[in-house]
């Protein structure tokens, strides 16, 4: 009843040569009719790779701001002129590198849904949080905003990633069933602020290290629809095989 979708981060990886090789690589294949598949490659792609057909494009962010000096920045609203669909939000790189904080996070998801463009929006614990065993209270308070302040109706159009930083790009993954009691922790939150029927609905995707050899088991859980993946989306055959892992 929901979604499948397995969504690839490039991050700032392949010049434009190399960026064209695995889109066309990857707009050729054939995928699960049932699954979704997202490219989220670097901003300056973003438009010569609009016209997929095989594979959704994704940017990797937003600004919060609607236009004017922002310098760097781009807005929703140029996503939107270019029929993107979806883009990430709350990446714990962001969080980390650019101090994103959940009220700014919460900005860009508004921006995004008021020009018809689904937020991935991402959350997770440190390995910090998880080893004080603050792992449900840190993900329930970056989702907050969210649940608190959206409308059924917008909250229903997003997309949630969870992702323990200590597994991205790190080589290590979270142990299936630790994500699955996170999944459904995360939908619980949804069914308590929007009921059954939006919970049941939402597509909770797990980020972190996720690769050929440990996506079936990830995905076989009952509460994960899918993955954000990093690393592994880089190279077309693994990013393959995780899409074939349902
Ligand atoms: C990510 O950046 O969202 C991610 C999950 O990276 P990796 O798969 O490389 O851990």
């Amino acid at each position: 009843m929901r979604k499948k979708i397995v969504a690839g981060n490039w991050k700032m990886n392949l010049n434009k040569s190399e960026a064209e090789i695995l889109y066309n690589d990857l707009e050729s294949k054939s995928y699960p009719d049932d699954v979704e598949v997202i490219i989220a490659p670097a901003s300056i792609y973003l438009d010569s790779f609009s016209n997929a057909s095989n594979v959704s494009i994704s940017s990797q962010d937003v600004s919060a701001n609607s236009n004017g000096a922002f310098t760097g920045e781009f807005s929703a609203e140029m996503l939107s002129s270019i029929n993107l669909r979806f883009a990430i939000v709350g990446h714990s790189e962001r969080r980390t590198f650019h101090k994103e904080t959940d009220l700014l996070i919460f900005q860009k998801v508004e921006m995004l849904l008021k020009h018809g463009i689904t937020p991935i929006f991402c959350c997770g614990e440190s390995l910090f949080d998880r080893e004080s065993k603050n792992h449900f209270k840190v993900v329930k308070s970056q989702l907050s905003q969210i649940l608190s302040n959206l409308s059924s109706e917008d909250f229903s159009k997003i997309v949630i990633a969870y992702e323990p930083v200590w597994a991205i790009g790190t080589g290590l993954t979270a142990d299936p069933q630790d994500a699955q009691d996170m999944h459904f922790f995360v939908r619980g939150l949804i069914l308590e602020a929007f009921g059954k029927d939006i919970s049941d609905k939402t597509s909770i995707l797990y980020g972190g290290s996720c690769k050929p050899s440990n996506s079936k088991e990830l995905f076989s859980m009952k509460d994960i629809d899918g993955g954000l993946i990093g690393g592994a989306s880089l190279d077309s055959e693994s990013f393959e095989s995780i899409i074939n892992s349902f």
